[in-house]
This record gives C-alpha cells, structure tokens and sequence, in this order.
C-alpha cells in the first residue's frame, strides 16, 4: 500500500508533543511492514536541517491557491530516520512557517489551512496517487472536505481518508472566510450535518469537518474513544461521533522501541534490560545499571545522594496535565521521603511565569528540581534514572509518558483516565493477577487522590524491594511497541480500499 501521512509534528525534528513520536512511530513500523510510506509537513524555520538527510528541492514552483491567489512553494524532499518527507515551504508574503515556533501565532488557522490546500494540491500536481491519506487533528482534518468536494471531483479518485484525533481539545474553530480562502465555499460547511460548530454556531470547525468528510476516524485509545462520545469528552463533538460511531475506533498508540529503549538508548551512559542476567554472561543484573543512572542524574540536577526515591514527571505544562497535583506532589515530596524531578515547559505564559516563580523558590532544594524547557537528552535521563513516575492528567487521550516509563523500568502513578486507564493496572486495587499490573493508579484528580497512590508506591519501595523490582520487570516485559497498533491500522487500510 502507499500511505501518506499528512501532519503538523514529526519527531525528532518537528514536536511539540505525542503527535510527533506517533507520526514517526506509526510511519517506521508501516514500512518496515513493507507499506510505501510517505510524510508531509511544513517547512518549518525552526526546524534543525541536520536531522534530515539528502535534503534536496523538488521543486521551487508548487503553486498553490490561497485568497482567490496562486503561490508558489518550494518542496523539499528530504530523509528522516530513513523514511521519505515531504516539507512545504510557502513563498507566501505572510511567511506562515518562517515565525521560529510550531504553534502559538494568532493565525495558526491560516496557517495550516494553506498547508492543507498547498498538501493536497501537490500530492495531485505529482500525482503521487496513494491508497491512503492519513490525516491528523484539525491542522490537517481540512484535507477531508477538499478532498471530496473539490479534487475527487477534477479525478483525484483512488485515496481513502483516515483522521486520527490525538486530542479533542483542539478543534480548530474558524470563520467561513477562512474556509472560504482555501477555496471552499464557506457558507455552504455552516450546516449541522457539515462543520458547523456546536457550541459557537456560527463558527467553522474543522475537526468536525475531518470527522463528516473522512472515510474513517481513529483516536489514540480505546478507552478516550468510549469517552469522546460523552459530553465531558466529546467536548461539542459527541454527536458527530456518534452519528458516525460505525466508522469510528480507538487504536493505542505505540512507542517506538529503537528509540525509546534502555538497552540501545543513545542519550544515555548505561544499557540496562529486564533481563537478570547481562548477555556476557558475568552474573550481573543489568537492571543494577539504573542506580548509577539515578547517581549521574542526582549530580546533573544537583540534588542531594540519599536513599529516597526519585519522582519523575515529563509533560507540557498545561491544564490537561493536572497542574495542581503536580505543584502538589513537588511540595509534598520531601516529607514523604522522597525526590521531585520535573522537566516541562509551557505555551501559557502566564503557568509558565508560576513553574519559573516555582523554580526560583526552589532554588537549591535538594529534593527538588524544576527544568523549564524542552530538552530531549535529560527526558531520556529522568525516564531512565527515576524510580516513580507521575501522570496526573485530568484527561489524555492516550499518554506517552507513561508507556515510556514502563519500558525504562520506571513504575508510573497515573490518573485513571483515558489511555492511562488502558495501560496502567494498579498492584493493589486493580484486582489482576500481580503479573498483569505494572503501577498505581487514582480516580480523584486532587490531593488525596494522587496521596492514595503515592503513599503506597513510596511504601512498597521502601520496605518490599523485591515486590518492587518485579513490578518494573513486569513493565519493562509489556509489549507496547508498534507493532500490534500499525496491524490494526493497516486491517482499517485495507477494509477501507475493499470496502469502497
Ligand atoms: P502530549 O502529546 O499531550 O504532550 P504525550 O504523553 O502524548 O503528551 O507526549 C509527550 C511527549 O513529549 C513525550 O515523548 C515526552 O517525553 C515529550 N516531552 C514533553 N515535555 C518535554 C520536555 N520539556 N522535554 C523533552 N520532552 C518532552
């Protein structure tokens, strides 16, 4: 099959967050299954043209309709971790992804609108005919009602359409103007049974429209896809799902394992695996090797050596990630005997001018430390050296972060919440059998709901090691590659083809 996957992030060049490990995750797996996969993104300035390889135009002369305008693009083509990208660089005068930044400009919409239509545009100027357009989240869900109203229509025929919702938060509510300027005509999308809003209905949303006009709609866990039909999570597009709940399924998504791995980890200073005995045969326990890694992040964070436990925790700071809680965990963490690492950053200013007033108090505290930036290489320490790892969201559709831990050996303390909910099974209260649980969990998103679980988790570190250890081991050993994830996905690919 030959899939194209048209997104806004694609690791390690392009992220913000999930959505970029997950287009780069799925696309590895499709092809090394076979699949011709191909990857289209914009061109951002920030971006770090050494991670691409043979990077080469294709052509400078990609015109494109935006504004009752044609513009022309540069394409450029180029390798990223040995699959074939597409980049879009616009020579409009607005230099839509010339601003140093992947999202946050108050004409996002536009921006990703004249993606969609300059995407599209190309893949039928070169006739590139794929079998598959894989789309994501409203910055490309755009494609769907062009697709069908405009380029099916001058013979763009073989393409199905697959959305994939990574997050129900974000819609892309828009004028029909701005529909208007792609060539739509926006008016005529102000419908319910098109993309008119919900909540605001005099607005455009394009998620919506992603959803009506795709041939099929995924989010990223079976258990979100149960919740996006109800109100709380559907957050305005309940009814749209339901209505279309029969070409509609949930697909955990799956971490990349040649890159997130402790035993071929190329951030980190040791190997370790959940083997108990190390290939060379000597007796040693590899999994010994994360203390020193716990020893170098110690020195690295300046905090103090002690026989405590080290919390971990990864995330945008946003309201989604259980802010409180994590401000709470930070505040309590040395009475309880333990450690409080977190590396988080920002796009609210003003949560994050709170995390950096934090950071100054904290100063040299020697439990605690805050780092206020994206930084690839200390994730891969924190996931490796940590013992805990927290994930408090008050909703997430599936969660990387904790899937990332397992596998380093890293027992999480998780939210029971969406893709948290399917794949963190509590030890105490979970009611498996000790070998099926990996963590700890919690209902209620506040300060003795998060104690319930970390209380325990410090305990059982504390006074059960062994009990302890085979719990990492047990998450270590779960398979939560892609490889399950991209079989079902390629069986949706192909249901689709058969089907129309
Ligand atoms: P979301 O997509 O909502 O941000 P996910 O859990 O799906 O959440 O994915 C988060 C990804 O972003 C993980 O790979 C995590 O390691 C990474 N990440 C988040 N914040 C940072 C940071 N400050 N530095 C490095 N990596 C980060």
């Amino acid at each position: 099959m030959h899939i194209i996957h048209i997104a806004s992030e694609l690791a390690p060049l392009a992220k913000v967050g999930g959505l970029g490990d997950v287009v780069l995750g799925l696309c590895r797996e499709l092809s090394w299954k076979g699949h011709n996969v191909d990857i289209i993104i914009p061109k951002y300035d920030c971006i770090e043209t050494e991670q691409i390889k043979n990077l080469v135009v294709e052509t400078k002369n990609l015109l494109s309709f935006y504004q009752g305008e044609w513009y022309s693009n540069t394409i450029w083509i180029g390798r990223v971790e040995d699959l074939r990208v597409y980049f879009i660089d616009p020579h409009h005068p607005r230099f839509f992804f010339n601003r140093g930044c992947f999202y946050g400009c108050d004409d996002d919409i536009e921006r990703f609108l004249y993606f969609s239509r300059a995407a599209i545009e190309y893949i039928y100027k070169r006739r590139l005919n794929p079998d598959i357009l894989h789309l994501h989240d409203w910055q490309t869900a755009a494609i769907a009602p062009l697709y069908v109203d405009m380029y099916q229509k001058i013979g763009m025929a073989k393409p199905r359409t697959l959305l994939t919702i990574h997050n129900m938060n974000y819609q892309g509510r828009c004028t029909t103007d701005d529909l208007t300027r792609i060539g739509l005509d926006g008016v005529l999308y102000l419908k319910p049974e098109n993309m008119q809003d919900h909540v605001y209905p005099h607005l455009i949303n394009l998620l919506k429209g992603g959803i009506v006009y795709s041939n099929f709609t995924t989010t990223v866990s079976p258990n979100y896809a149960k919740e996006v039909l109800t109100p709380e999570g559907g957050k305005g597009l309940e009814s749209t799902l339901s209505r279309h709940q029969d070409r509609f399924q949930g697909v955990l998504n799956g971490i990349d394992y040649s890159y997130w791995n402790p035993e071929i980890d190329r951030f980190l200073p040791a190997h370790y695996s959940s083997r108990e005995i190390s290939a060379n045969m000597t007796g040693d326990s590899t999994l010994d090797k994360k203390g020193l890694i716990k020893t170098l992040l110690r020195e690295k964070l300046n905090l103090v050596e002690d026989f405590r436990p080290i919390v971990g925790c990864i995330t945008r700071l946003i309201p989604q990630k259980g802010i409180d809680l994590i401000k709470y965990t930070m505040g309590h963490i040395a009475e309880k005997k333990g450690q409080f690492v977190l590396l988080g950053s920002s796009p609210i200013p003003s949560i994050s001018a709170e995390f950096h007033r934090l950071k100054h108090q904290y100063g040299d505290d020697p439990h605690v430390s805050l780092t206020l930036h994206h930084q690839e290489e200390l994730a891969h320490l924190i996931y490796a050296g940590c013992d805990i790892f927290i994930v408090p969201s008050l909703f997430e559709p599936c969660g990387l972060t904790q899937m990332i831990a397992l596998k380093y050996g890293t027992v999480p303390i998780v939210r029971r919440t969406g893709g948290l909910a399917d794949t963190i099974f509590d030890v105490d209260t979970s009611g498996k059998p000790f070998e099926e649980t990996n963590g700890y969990t919690f209902d209620r998103p506040d300060a003795q709901g998060i104690d319930s679980a970390l209380n325990r988790a410090i305990h059982c570190w504390f006074t059960n090691p062994v009990k302890w250890r085979k719990l990492m081991i047990h998450g270590m050993k779960m398979d939560l590659s892609w490889n399950h994830p991209s079989d079902i996905y390629i069986d949706i690919y192909k249901k689709l083809i058969d089907l129309f």
